[in-house]
């Protein structure tokens, strides 16, 4: 909740609106293939002050990140009239190809899907998107304490890599995974042990369940590579329903999954990169969707909705709210909302992350018998990928900037970010890695509209707390976004299923 006055809005809207090419702020197509503008329904009531457009509908939808998308797909299809209302000039959300300054792209947000997540599948091979196996020959490397050393993932560890404590972190995770079957998929709140698991971090617990160095760090190091916050910052309830939404109904969730490329969540990336997923289904809803048209206020005190964005204001039966609790908690709710929902978006940040590529003429480290993946203890990159195109014609290493990496690197110049990620390369994949022909980055907790990534977290106690204010509608409002869902939280699956759910929601509402 921003605080934000009526007539700050309309003012920002009128000012928003006169520097449109027609007038008006929001447009009904991406700024890239912008041909078109809508024009305001009303004259303007003065030259210098033209009247925002209105427009209405069954349903508003706020956000067109996937979860949005679908559920905008499902309510159309249901014969709902259907308004979607989107900050940014383009679709998708955290799923954005990076531009890399030569008219290509590389994925600068979500990028892989694995086994179970059905939803995202279905949704990708609906908008006839191919898809390809993530390039995993070879062996991945690991840098722990000045020391580098290659480790084979076909073995009984998988990803996981063959520190001394493995058998530590053996036990530790079989516990993990024991404790995670008890809690309920979507619901962990109800878990038996919930009060006992959401009054501490996962830091707190993987000191109290393992003794050495390498199985803490290694801990550490997957809470931060799926999750991009430090282990002291999210309650160990969190961590254990993210791994039970890790399957689907028949496949319950496991570390294995959330961790591995081959048979996990990195196995398998698509054709011309995952932002085609939400482009085409956007291009589908044509102008239905209304982009540059950031929501400031909902207002749910008349019989239905009246939503004011920049440029526009929509009425509507109901509005779903599409995005992550943080990010949501920014619009001004006219109304009020109940003050466990209101408390749920002050509670539920988002962790710090920005990802990194350097463009190579070949990828060299195939060559050498490496994945491209990799995990470090030091640098500004703890974890990489390799980006490159299915016909590997030329090379693409990806690193992720985690959560203390990214903030200490808050404010520092563009090439100054850029040597500290060269620097990563170079130590995990040796000296060819230094003369990339160009690099790319998003940081994504410069992102207004996202606030960070990958996914909203919860610190101790929210879960328990406040857990069940994530999906509970208030009363008009309906609440869709990956943060919301029962399998794959955080996830684009995840995303997808929301949108499904929600759009199920609604439609029986109306
Ligand atoms: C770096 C990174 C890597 C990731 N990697 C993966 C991966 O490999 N695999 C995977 O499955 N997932 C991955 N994810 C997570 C995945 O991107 C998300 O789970 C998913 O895209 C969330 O979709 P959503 O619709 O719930 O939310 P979002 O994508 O956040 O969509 C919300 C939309 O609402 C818009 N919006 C916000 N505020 C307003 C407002 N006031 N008015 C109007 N519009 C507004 C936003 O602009 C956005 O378009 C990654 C995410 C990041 C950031």
């Amino acid at each position: 909740m921003t605080g934000v006055t009526r007539r700050r809005l309309l003012g920002k809207g009128a000012i928003a609106a006169a520097a449109g090419a027609a007038g008006a702020a929001a447009s009904a197509v991406p700024a890239s293939a912008a041909s078109a503008r809508t024009t305001p329904a009303a004259a303007p009531a003065a030259p210098s002050a033209p009247a925002a457009a209105t427009a209405s509908a069954d349903v508003v939808i706020v956000g067109a990140g996937l979860s949005g998308l679908t559920a905008a797909r499902d309510l159309v299809a249901a014969g709902r009239s259907v308004i979607v209302l989107e900050a940014r000039e383009r679709p998708g959300g955290r799923v954005h190809g990076l531009p890399l300054g030569d008219g290509t792209t590389s994925e600068g947000g979500a990028e892989f899907i694995g086994p179970t997540q059905d939803r995202i599948a279905a949704l990708t091979a609906e908008m006839g998107v191919q898809t390809f196996p993530t390039y995993n020959t070879g062996k991945n490397v690991y840098y722990r304490n000045g020391k580098r050393s290659l480790y084979a993932t076909d073995g009984l560890l998988g990803s996981v890599p063959p520190d001394w404590g493995v058998i530590d972190l053996q036990l530790a995770l079989t516990s993990l995974g024991t404790m995670a079957g008890q809690v309920p998929v979507g619901e962990p709140w109800k878990a038996a042990k919930a009060e006992e698991w959401d009054s501490q971090t996962f830091h707190t617990w993987s000191r109290s369940n393992s003794l050495s160095s390498g199985a803490r760090f290694l801990m550490d190091a997957f809470i931060s590579s799926t999750l991009s916050v430090r282990s002291r910052d999210i309650s160990l309830l969190y961590v254990l329903h993210y791994i039970a939404a890790a399957g689907n109904a028949s496949s319950p969730g496991n570390v294995d999954r959330l961790i591995n490329t081959r048979n996990g969540a990195q196995e398998t990336r698509f054709e011309g990169g995952s932002e085609q997923v939400p482009i085409r289904l956007a291009q589908r809803l044509g102008d239905r969707i209304r982009y540059n048209a950031p929501v400031r206020a909902i207002d749910a005190s008349g019989s239905g909705v009246t939503v004011t964005a920049d440029g526009i204001t929509v009425t509507a039966r109901r509005a779903v709210v599409a995005m992550s609790p943080a990010i949501a908690g920014r619009i001004d709710y006219a109304q009020g909302l109940p003050a466990g929902r209101a408390q749920l978006m002050q509670r539920y940040p988002m962790g710090s992350i920005a990802k990194f590529v350097a463009v190579y003429d070949t990828p060299f480290w195939r060559a050498d018998g490496l994945t491209g993946q990799s995990v470090a203890d030091s640098g500004a990159i703890d974890a990489t990928f390799d980006n490159s195109p299915s016909d590997g014609s030329r090379g693409i290493l990806m690193g992720f900037i985690n959560q203390t990496n990214i903030r200490r690197l808050d404010g520092a110049p563009e090439d100054q970010v850029r040597a500290a990620g060269l620097d990563s390369f170079v130590k995990l994949f040796g000296a060819k890695a230094a003369n990339p022909v160009r690099t790319a980055m998003m940081r994504w907790d410069n992102e207004t509209w996202s606030g960070g990534g990958p996914v909203g977290i919860a610190p101790p106690g929210v879960l328990l707390d406040y857990g069940s204010a994530l999906r509970q509608p208030c009363g008009p409002i309906h609440w869709a976004g990956t943060e919301t869902s029962d399998y794959w939280t955080g996830y684009m699956d995840g995303a997808v299923r929301s949108g499904e759910r929600v759009a199920r929601e609604v439609h029986a509402a109306l």
